[in-house]
């Protein structure tokens, strides 16, 4: 696995001066050199320091290279392996920070500020909240480097008879690379991932014929196929499964069905959006005529108790009024909701209970002005 890693290296942070730190000494592991067999010579020293559980360490890692200057290893600079049971390249903690790290944060859910108080209040390690992401970010594709582990991937199978594999586009960012993702549905994993950035029959063949390969691995036979069925996805899974068959994805059935419902409830929304406006005028005029008003006599003399000029002097209906305002903007500024629930359905309901509500005041406001003579 590559792991690069930018953020606040071994070689960006800033150590205290007085940090007492524990050496580690490493050597190279061979003794002489694989091309010639000469006794292999230190040629220089890497210091890589890092924070472990046991405090600060010093690793010092002894390179070495062949001494004989024709022989075609001589160039190869030689590191000890074992820095890397320590730590990997570039890192500023160890592999139990590391993994203290991602058991906390996957498994119980802590928060990096959470993560970082706790580094530096028990074991005084000081790292900042994006050193602590990237660390996370890079736990989390060690995980999923793990979740292709053959071995591991048979033993999950090991009780399934069959697979169901599905293929689906995911583009993050309009115009941005899609995301391919192979999963399997019996044992609901995600298989693997790949951003391409070009939807085109050979790219998403490959990764059908990738499915393949690992479904020969596990020895099960497949199923099934699900995706949105477009054209890309039909002839790659044609050509690499034949006979399989290959189904609508339930998601994407209801999408496409609903793709005319939800055209025809956005039009609405933007309708009642266009006839449902003005409400920051109301506010306006409600404000400045609150303002206009004189103070109550009450309102002046509890004034030294500094209410905020804006809702002092507010009088009980302007405040009703504005509270509407408020729920309506609301109600127009609700997106959520997908076929199922379209919004404009939603958003149409509410305002007329909106409506409604207006109404139920201006009658009770009628009432009483005819029982008052
Ligand atoms: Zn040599």
């Amino acid at each position: 696995m590559v792991v690069t890693f930018a953020t606040e290296g071994a070689m960006g942070y800033r150590w205290p001066a007085d940090t007492a730190f524990t050496r580690r000494v490493l050597t190279v592991e061979d003794e002489s050199c694989s091309v010639c067999g000469r006794r292999l010579h230190v040629c220089d020293h890497r210091f890589h320091r890092i924070f472990t559980f046991e405090g600060p360490v010093e690793v010092v890692c002894k390179l070495a290279h062949c001494p004989v200057a024709d022989c075609p290893a001589h160039a190869r600079t030689l590191s000890p392996l074992a820095e890397a049971q320590l730590t990997l390249p570039r890192w500023v903690i160890g592999w139990d920070v590391f993994c203290w790290l991602g058991h906390r944060r996957f498994a119980r859910h802590w928060s990096v500020p959470q993560l970082r108080a706790e580094l530096g209040d028990s074991y005084d390690i000081a790292l900042s909240a994006d050193a602590i992401a990237d660390y996370l970010r890079l736990y989390q594709t060690m995980v999923a480097a793990r979740h292709q582990d053959t071995a591991l991937l048979a033993e999950t199978y090991r009780d399934i008879a069959d697979l169901v594999l599905t293929i689906d586009g995911l583009q993050p960012e309009k115009g941005h690379e899609t995301l391919y993702v192979v999963r399997e549905l019996r044992a609901k994993r995600v298989w693997f991932a790949e951003a391409l950035l070009s939807s085109g029959a050979e790219e998403v063949r490959r990764l059908v014929a990738k499915a393949r390969q690992w479904a020969a691995q596990l020895g099960k036979p497949v199923a099934l196929w699900m995706s949105d069925k477009q054209d890309a996805f039909l002839k790659a899974v044609a050509a690499e499964f034949p006979g399989v068959p290959h189904r609508y994805c339930q998601n994407h059935f209801l999408r496409d069905v609903a793709a005319d419902v939800l055209a025809a409830d956005s039009h609405a929304k933007v309708k009642m959006r266009s006839k449902v406006r003005g409400l920051r005028s109301v506010e306006r005029q409600v404000l400045a005529a609150a303002r206009a008003a004189p103070p109550a006599p009450v309102a002046a003399a509890e004034a030294s108790a500094a209410p905020t000029p804006e809702t002092a002097e507010i009088p009980a209906a302007a405040g009703v009024v504005l509270d509407y305002c408020a729920a309506v903007r609301g109600i127009l500024n609700d997106d959520q909701g997908g076929p199922l629930q379209p919004p404009g359905l939603r958003m149409a309901e509410a305002l007329t209970e909106v409506r409604a509500s207006l109404q139920r005041n201006l009658d009770a406001k009628k009432g009483g002005a005819r029982t008052s003579p």
